[in-house]
């Protein structure tokens, strides 16, 4: 099984100076080499004499390969075989060292992994549908990836070239696993290093057999509320990044960016306070995520989700023209640009991924269906009509069903994963009537106060009682000691999310 842990470094001025030369240099290597796989494509549509078309040099049978897929790089193995393109950019590393000394300070793997990083690219785009790799700038290119050779002990872990490096050791590695790869990953608050990790002995996806699974839940994602589930509980939305605050302020550090002088040190300054604004939601809405998925995890034996395809979903509305007029109508971009924001901001395929990660973790499965005709069918007579939804209402135009139109379609979703799977559980038709929040994370109300000392101020005062106004500060106060965890009502409420 395959498991990610995530850290966060605390690099000392000298090593956070290399971490980003490197990346410098990095970028570089894999630019070129990008550059170095589209000029070989290229030359072999050449027709004529020329063997380069920039640099138009003649071109000589002996000294050019003229193949589709090409790169510099020696083609033939020693036992006579053809190399890969990654291969064949490998081989000059050597050379590239020799070139240019300073490339030697880095770690040889993290070289090699930097070329197969561009192999994956390619591979991606011509079997599924990501797009051409791009050239990267100093903001798109922020990592680098070990595979061999780190080491941890205790708060530190070694990377080769770097050194011993202190990191914050927030959750212990599982016993029993090797590490796999060690990626060393910039952000705009500091360096992470996030260590893949491998046991071959534990199956990845432990796939319960049918007749085990008792329970299925089934899940609608939505905007009024994030999840709503088939026992008819829900998990609110936050909208960590479309509220009408977080909205007004990031507007506000937006323009002070933008008023600033451009190329200036100021102006950077202001970016950085933005890119730590941004940052800082991305992480609200990382660990509320976790905390629902994990909630949902524990409820039942199997979870079934649509499979959606959220690309299609934000597309943009296809451009109305006008011939007679000669200009664009209104196609209804404006009103859907908000409605995509919210749903970017929801971000449910990185939602359902937590929740197949740690289904996997404890051996539960998710089932996908077809999201087709999910909020339009009745589940009693199953009746599917466009009309059978309004808004947040469901009225069946054939039986007269009446229901709430989210817990409907998670009952359709929860009975499509049973009929699909062939399941051994009962179906239900039709919901309970009250819905249940589930509350995650800061849904929760605050820890409250831990008395340690705790004796009754009217004792001590003998019945008086002073009152304190919030301005005089409430640590200075005798017997209050400031804000304090309560160790015990945490273990309740908090701890759930930590067993994982
Ligand atoms: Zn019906």
């Amino acid at each position: 099984m395959l498991l990610g842990y995530l850290y966060k470094l605390r690099p000392n001025q000298e090593q956070s100076a290399k971490i980003d030369s490197w990346l410098d240099l990095l970028r570089s290597t894999y630019n070129w080499s990008l550059a170095d796989r589209i000029n070989s494509y290229h030359q072999s549509f050449i027709q004529g004499e020329y063997c380069d078309l920039r640099s138009k040099a003649v071109a000589s049978p002996l000294t050019c390969c003229i193949v589709k897929g090409g790169a510099t790089g020696e083609p033939w193995k020693d036992n006579g075989k053809k190399r890969s393109v990654c291969e064949m950019q490998m081989t000059s590393l050597p050379e590239l060292k020799k070139a240019r000394p300073w490339y030697k300070e880095i770690d040889s793997t993290v070289l090699q992994q930097n070329l197969k990083r561009l192999e994956v690219a390619y591979k991606n785009f011509f079997s599924s549908n990501r797009k051409f790799p791009k050239f990267k700038n100093c903001s798109t290119f922020r990592s680098f990836t070990y595979t061999v050779g780190v080491k941890l002990k205790g708060n530190k872990i070694y990377l080769p070239k770097l050194g011993w490096i202190k990191y914050y050791n927030s959750r212990p590695l599982p016993d029993g696993f090797k590490i796999k790869s060690v990626t060393v990953r910039k952000k705009s608050d500091g360096y992470y290093v996030s260590i893949r990790i491998e046991d071959v002995s534990v199956p990845s996806f432990p796939i319960k057999p049918v007749e085990e699974i008792k329970t299925v839940i089934g899940l609608d994602m939505g905007l009024g509320k994030l999840i709503y589930c088939s026992d008819n509980s829900a998990i609110n939305n936050p909208k960590f990044a479309t509220n009408p605050k977080t909205k007004r302020l990031q507007r506000i550090i937006q323009r002070r960016v933008s008023r600033k002088k451009k190329r200036s040190n100021n102006r950077k300054k202001a970016q950085k306070k933005l890119s730590l604004f941004q940052h800082k939601i991305a992480q609200k809405r990382e660990a509320y995520q976790w905390q629902a998925a994990q909630k949902i995890v524990n409820s039942s034996d199997a979870i079934a989700v649509e499979d959606l395809k959220i690309s299609n979903m934000v597309k943009r509305c296809k451009p109305k023209y006008d011939k007679e007029k000669g200009r664009f109508l209104k196609n209804g971009q404006s009103a859907k640009r908000a409605l995509n924001r919210l749903i970017l901001d929801a971000s449910w395929y990185s939602l359902i991924q937590k929740i197949e990660y740690l289904a996997a973790k404890s051996g539960k499965i998710v089932l996908k269906v077809n999201p087709k005709h999910t909020s339009q069918e009745c589940s009693k007579c199953h009746h599917i009509d466009s009309s059978n939804r309004k808004g947040e209402k469901f009225l069946c135009v054939r039986c007269g069903h009446v229901d709430d139109a989210n817990f409907q379609a998670c009952l359709n979703i929860k009975n499509k994963a049973i009929n699909q799977y062939q399941l051994k559980i009962k179906k239900r038709t039709f919901s309970q009537k009250k819905c249940e929040l589930i509350k995650v994370g800061r849904d929760l109300p605050e820890p409250k106060q831990l008395n340690l000392f705790q004796t009754s101020t009217s004792e001590l005062t003998g019945g008086k009682r002073r009152k304190h106004s919030a301005r005089n500060g409430k640590q200075n106060v005798p017997g209050n000691l400031g804000k304090q965890l309560n160790l015990f009502e945490q273990e309740n409420n908090y701890r759930a999310s930590d067993t994982l």
